[in-house]
């Protein structure tokens, strides 16, 4: 409806403007040359409209045979554009599906079609990765580091192949660089945290790292390779808090307590170890400086005390009663022991050594001796430091093994030996 009174209304403004140019009087000589054209002035209006709307016309074409070379390049961007759209799309489908070859060769083209984009590049990168072409992966990565807005892409893949090949000092430079084009990114927080950790540096590691069942075993590090002497007796504190029963932990605190002068706290944190879980090197320790051996034996039962019963508390006392010439105590201990359940190595060879000591150089003696050291090579093995990785056996406790490079995987283990009998000493 409205467009028929739009037309009603157009037809009747039309017819006007026709009657008015009509109802022109006069008219119009144009002379060029020997030519001489005259018309009515209606006409010669109508004239000059026909020749505007004719030049219009052909300007508009003019325009647009100069526009053809560079809409054609517009069209070829466009086509190029669609189809490198097109190779990601087919890069992140073979990435996905684990198909390096088309990967790798999509992503090539992807690039070759886009150019050197963050995304091509990143692309391009990841399907090297999973090609193995760590070289040209790299060459990937770099080129990434150069574009200002996403260096920290590239950095981020240079840094873990440094860590996938153990690089640790290239490792910790692209590490610094990272945190400068991105800082405090979870992620990098943790790869910091484990490059700490495998180059030892455990007081950084502390700082960078979150809850972790292993920080007691950071902490004793720390305090190991600390050279400020208050430093290190913060850092043990801290890892004998953490794990006020573990031995190693204890030890690294009571030690520095002992070098400060505070012989009978150390004393006190090695008697409460010892009543929640005994342990050998406790008594090792805590009889270190006792010279005499009567008054080693009086020692050893005081230190044992609050946790008597304990099979780990009757070797101690039998161990120091031996070697003060007190045979019928060390016996009494042993084979108590053994009736409570205790068959370990370790109580059998003590028992050859009570039998040396007692019957000495005799066919008793030797009969005996060899009776206790027949039973000791069929008994338990006896508990020692070993890694919970590679099972290798340790004299004694380290922070990290140095067989696998497990860091907190030596514990004190009653699994076979792969070393041999061991020899119960304080
Ligand atoms: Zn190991």
């Amino acid at each position: 409806m409205l467009k028929v009174i739009l037309f009603v209304l157009v037809g009747c403004v039309t017819m006007a403007a026709a009657w008015l140019l009509a109802g022109i009087p006069g008219h119009v000589v144009a002379s060029i040359g020997a030519y001489t054209v005259e018309t009515s002035t209606p006409i010669a209006i109508l004239m000059l409209v026909a020749l505007l709307v004719v030049v219009l016309i052909l300007l508009r074409i003019v325009r647009g045979i100069l526009a053809v070379p560079r809409a054609g390049a517009g069209w070829r961007r466009r086509h190029r554009l669609a189809l490198g759209e097109r190779t990601v799309t087919r890069v992140l489908i073979a990435l996905a599906a684990g198909e390096p070859a088309i990967a790798r060769k999509e992503a090539r083209r992807g690039r070759h079609l886009l150019g050197d984009s963050p995304q091509t590049l990143l692309l391009v990168a990841e399907a090297a990765r999973l090609s193995g072409r760590e070289d040209e992966a790299e060459e990937a990565f770099r080129a990434l580091t150069k574009q200002k807005d996403a260096s920290f892409l590239g950095l981020r893949g240079l840094l873990r192949q440094a860590v996938d090949r153990r690089d640790w000092p290239e490792a910790l430079i692209i590490a610094k660089q990272a945190e400068a084009a991105h800082p405090g990114t979870a992620w990098l927080r943790q790869q910091r945290a484990e490059l700490a950790l495998q180059t030892e540096n455990w007081a950084e590691a502390l700082e960078l790292i979150g809850p972790d069942s292993r920080r007691s075993t950071y902490y004793i590090a720390a305090a190991a390779v600390e050279a400020d002497p208050s430093r290190a007796l913060a850092f043990a504190k801290q890892a004998w808090r953490q794990d006020p029963a573990f031995a190693p932990a204890v030890l690294a605190y009571a030690s520095r307590l002992r070098a400060a002068g505070h012989e009978k706290r150390a004393q006190s944190c090695i008697a409460d170890a010892w009543k929640r879980v005994p342990h050998p090197d406790l008594a090792a320790f805590a009889l270190a400086l006792e010279p005499d051996k009567l008054a080693r034996a009086r020692a050893g039962k005081r230190l044992v005390a609050g946790n008597p019963t304990h099979p780990e508390s009757r070797l101690l006392l039998a161990r120091v009663a031996l070697d003060a010439g007190l045979t019928g105590e060390a016996r009494h201990q042993l084979e108590t022991a053994e009736k409570e359940g205790l068959k370990q190595q370790r109580l059998c060879l003590l028992l050859a050594e009570i039998e040396e000591q007692e019957y000495g150089d005799t066919e008793a003696g030797r009969l005996a001796q060899r009776d206790a050291l027949r039973r000791a090579a069929t008994a338990e093995p006896d508990p020692h430091w070993q890694c919970t990785t590679c099972r290798t056996d340790h004299a004694m406790w380290h922070p990290k093994c140095d067989v696998c490079g497990g860091i907190g995987t030596i514990q004190w283990s009653s699994a076979v030996r792969t070393s041999g009998l061991s020899v119960v000493t304080v």
